[in-house]
């Protein structure tokens, strides 16, 4: 057997994450068992489709690096890949079923259903399909169905006994067939159903896992009842359990928890988030934390996977995101901070390569960079308590005094370098014979306006250049003077 597995999103916005990490789950569990990962549309929902979400996904998953073996835009044996593109497909099986009783078409119309709907909630009860079209006689019913009459296509539930499957995770699942109500497969407009396409669809395109969020584990039993009228082969279901924001409540876009892109957008390293998401919902057995794709291709296991919630961690995820940051290539890091760079400084003279070496072991997410850099491209406003440190032993007073006699210091630096700069300043503090914090402190303050910064006074300094750095402990004179 091969396994193919399938992510199936509805094109409804932005890849959130835990659908980014079922999109993982299915790719690693292909992969490792040397089966096909695919990518399926599910846009047979066509009022709560979103424009360009389809491209987006597509985008996503690229950016992601979970390549899938078949899908729309790469092709494959099982295609057409997006279900509306499929649209003909479905009406055959569902006629099929007609045939054998499983289904039957329903004419009741909207408003005589919201009436029923209604009524059913005054009286406290779930609405369910009270079966009304169920015992129109066949004959009638294909008559009513020739003429034109509008109908959808309803899956007609045994009312007796009860229908159970074994899923993977959370083991025996089993449901009253009373409590089961008569789904529309097939809407007025032609069009089929999630319920019903995906069921089509995941038998054709001879998905062997379905891995999916577990709010479909209650109506699983449906869709087996599905398989079970074609006499199709049922898949192994691996339901995997919601994401949390915390203990009381779910991941969500609609509360402002970011999506993948927005992760990526900030600044968050795809492989940090890959990572991260692995581990959300599945546990390697060992204490291991760190995780390229290809490794999580050979740890991962079902057995690994966990049935209670996960809880996203953004602290977690930031500090995966630090440590791929400080631990990539150094190359690498300079390529994805020289946009951050440029967002403050582009136009300025500024070296990026030795900006980057200052900053890649202090960056969370990229995201903080401009905050970190941005005095480089003004000084900003700073109060002269700054001046004052306890342990450098420094005050106004003693940072006015070094900054007056460094300036003709500083002037007389001919080759505006690192090393000059530090002899420079070396030379000066051994004349004095003060600590190094008394003269280092109020320079960079001077030259940064700021209590932290990447870099000490010698590399701000270089990186601002002799007339800027001068200009400033001018600026910072005057405070004091002040
Ligand atoms: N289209 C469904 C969704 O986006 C997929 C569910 C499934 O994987 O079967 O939730």
């Amino acid at each position: 057997m091969t396994v193919r597995t399938r992510f199936a999103p509805s094109p409804t916005g932005y890849l959130h994450l835990g659908g980014l990490r079922t999109a993982l789950y299915c790719y690693l569990f292909a992969k490792q068992n040397k089966g096909k990962f695919i990518l399926r549309i599910e846009d047979t929902d066509q009022e709560r489709e979103v424009d360009g979400a389809i491209e987006m996904i597509y985008s996503s998953m690229r950016a992601a690096g979970l390549h899938y073996d078949e899908g729309p835009d790469v092709g494959g044996e099982y295609g057409p890949y997006i279900q509306t593109e499929r649209k003909d497909i479905y009406l055959p099986y569902a006629m099929q079923l007609i045939e054998s009783g499983h289904a039957y078409p329903c004419f009741c119309t909207v408003e005589e259903l919201a009436e029923r709907r209604e009524a059913a909630a005054e009286n406290g009860i779930t609405f369910k399909y009270d079966k009304k079209c169920a015992s129109i006689p066949k004959d009638e019913a294909k008559k009513r169905m020739a003429s034109g009459e509008p109908y959808v296509i309803r899956q007609n539930m045994p009312i007796e006994g009860s229908s159970s499957y074994e899923d993977v995770l959370f083991g025996t699942v089993e449901v009253p067939n009373n409590e089961l109500d008569d789904n529309v497969l097939i809407k007025q407009n032609g069009m089929p159903t999630y319920n019903f396409a995906n069921v089509i669809d995941d038998h054709l395109m001879a998905i062997t896992h379905v891995m999916r969020g577990s709010e479909y584990i209650s109506s699983t039993p449906k869709y087996n009842l599905l398989y079970d009228a074609f006499g199709w082969e049922r898949p192994i279901y691996i339901h995997l359990p919601v994401v949390m924001k915390d203990a009381t409540r779910k991941l969500s876009k609609r509360y402002g928890d970011p999506s993948f892109e927005d992760l990526l957008d900030m600044g968050y390293v795809k492989d940090a988030i890959i990572n991260f998401i692995a581990l959300l919902g599945w546990n390697p057995g060992d204490n291991r934390e760190f995780f390229t794709l290809d490794e999580l291709v050979e740890a991962f296991s079902l057995e690994g996977l966990s049935k209670s919630p996960s809880i996203f961690n953004m602290d977690k995820l930031k500090w995966f995101n630090f440590e791929y940051i400080r631990n990539m290539p150094f190359a690498n890091y300079l390529k994805q901070a020289t946009p951050w760079f440029d967002k403050e400084l582009q136009g300025k003279n500024i070296d990026y390569k030795r900006l980057a070496e200052l900053t890649q072991t202090r960056t969370e997410v990229f995201n903080q960079l401009p905050e970190m850099i941005d005095f480089l491209a003004e000084l900003p406003e700073y109060d002269i308590a700054f001046y004052t440190h306890k342990k450098m032993k420094t005050n106004s007073e003693i940072s006015l005094t070094i900054l007056k006699e460094l300036i003709p210091v500083m002037e007389g630096i001919d080759d505006w370098s690192e090393n000059t700069i530090h002899e420079t300043l070396v030379n000066f503090i051994a004349e004095k014979g003060c600590k190094n914090g008394l003269v280092y402190w109020p320079l960079r303050i001077a030259m940064s306006g700021k209590l932290n910064t990447p870099g000490g006074a010698i590399e701000i300094a270089y990186l601002l250049g002799k007339n800027e750095t001068l200009k400033r402990m001018n600026i910072g004179i005057d405070k004091l003077e002040n």
